[in-house]
């Protein structure tokens, strides 16, 4: 299988060589929070697939609704003249979900990449309807991350994604992100910092003209970035330069919705509406490759109450709605809730975190310790805490690869291990996971 892999597959992320010096882990089985390996290793999946297995992988209620919905209809679009029984479920459940985030309309999407691609055009669009046509631009964040269609690319704060692929969308421009471990202010007092990186904002509109800009893109905790949890102050703060400026806000909620920062979604989590919210990953808990664009009240009546015709959307997935999806998010949604995972996030998430920090006093490799809201918690390794040097690929590696023969699948994105297991963790699983880096960084510092 190794072999096969190796010249059959190339993996998204990867050097399409890595696979033959490098072999990556087959996985060959999972249930609850465990994965098994083709050498028949069985760790504790501390990464919850790619941040969307929420519920772990023995979900029943999931899997009987997707059942059911294959023998019923296993598909029928959408587009304009069709509908299914499911997703009109499904989009009166979600509506009551986000109803505090001030959302009330639903486009769906195939994942995450979609869903982001959909609230940069209807972003546009919408300024389009009000006649505001100069309103083209994109605002975001240094560091974050928006998925790899060219829309999403051209917001992607880190331009190692942006430059083998450029050109891409002109007019987006990226903000300096509140990371109090390393930023252009040299500033570590989270709040200050928050405030430093909100006047970027508004120096940044200013120069380019607030009545250009259509939209401004956040993640409300950097996810894939490094798990960088802004000051409180910082997305609230956003959020009113936004309003005062004409400026939509989308929240790009594909890690952080459902649960994952201990509140239902990480817009709740600030106290913030946003115009749209980009949702994917865990609204099938990793079943089916299913995504959801949320729409405030206000923007889904200037597009419904428009008489020009602009509003007609030309915009669509052949997926968008798929019934099997819509089932699985429908069964998911309701399992999520009745679990009431944000309390579990919270207080596992807070088990990692002190746990990372007492690491992080035995070991000098780890530079900066995030975490504290919910369950995605990260650390940031160097190779010396006073220059703050990263740490080189073979060493990062080589902790994943110690910890997870001592029992735990972590995963590395940069200098940075990153911890989203399934919020159905349970405390013991918590300990097999930081017992496992434990071992991991030892291996590494002797
Ligand atoms: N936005 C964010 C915040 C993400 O974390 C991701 C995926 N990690 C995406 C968008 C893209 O989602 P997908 O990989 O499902 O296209």
């Amino acid at each position: 299988l190794k072999e096969m892999n190796a010249r059959s597959v190339w993996h998204p992320m990867a050097h399409p060589a890595d696979s033959h010096a490098n072999p990556p882990t087959i996985v060959t089985g999972a249930s609850g929070v465990r994965i098994k390996d083709v050498d028949g290793h069985e760790v504790v999946d501390g990464v919850g697939g790619l941040w969307n297995v929420n519920l772990g992988f023995s979900c029943q209620p999931i899997k009987d609704a997707i059942a059911a919905q294959l023998d019923a209809l296993p598909y029928y679009s959408i587009f304009r003249g069709t509908t299914n029984d499911k997703v009109i479920q499904l989009s009166e459940e979600l509506r009551t979900f986000f109803e505090p985030d001030g959302l009330t309309r639903a486009f769906y999407t195939s994942g995450g990449s979609d869903s982001v691609e959909t609230a940069l055009r209807l972003a546009r669009q919408y300024h389009k309807i009000r006649g505001d046509t100069g309103r083209v631009k994109f605002l975001s964040l240094k560091k974050g991350y928006h998925g790899t269609h060219m829309g999403g690319a051209s917001v992607n704060g880190n331009a190692n994604f942006r430059t083998q692929y450029e050109p891409l969308l002109p007019g987006c421009y990226h903000i300096p992100a509140p990371y109090t471990y390393r930023n252009p202010f040299n500033e570590t007092d989270p709040q200050r910092l928050a405030q430093l990186c909100l006047q970027a904002l508004e120096d940044e509109i200013a120069f380019q003209g607030a009545g250009t800009i259509a939209a401004m893109i956040m993640e409300p905790i950097l996810g894939a970035g490094g798990v960088i949890p802004p000051h409180p102050s910082f997305m609230p703060g956003v959020r009113d330069i936004c309003t005062r400026n004409g400026i939509l806000l989308i929240a790009d909620e594909v890690i952080t919705a459902f649960g994952r920062t201990g509140s239902w979604s990480g817009s709740r989590h600030w106290g913030v509406q946003p115009d749209f919210m980009c949702t994917a990953k865990a609204i099938t808990n990793g079943y089916f490759p299913f995504g959801a664009v949320m729409i405030a009240e206000q923007v889904a009546e200037t597009f419904e109450q428009d008489a020009s015709g602009k509003a007609a959307i030309g915009h669509g997935y052949t997926y968008s709605g798929h019934p099997v999806g819509a089932a699985a998010a429908l069964a998911c949604l309701a399992e999520t809730q009745r679990l009431n995972v944000p309390e579990n996030a919270t207080a596992r998430g807070e088990q990692l975190h002190q746990g990372l920090l007492a690491l992080q006093a035995k070991h000098d490799a780890i530079g900066d310790v995030r975490g504290g809201h919910g369950l995605m918690c990260a650390m940031e390794l160097v190779s010396d805490r006073e220059t703050k040097s990263p740490i080189d690929k073979k060493t990062i590696a080589t902790v994943q690869e110690v910890a997870y023969h001592n029992g735990a699948m972590v995963r590395v994105s940069g200098p940075n291990i990153i911890l989203s297991p399934p919020l159905v963790l349970t405390r013991e699983d918590a300990l097999v996971i930081l017992d496992a880096l434990d071992a991991g960084l030892a291996a590494i510092t002797g």
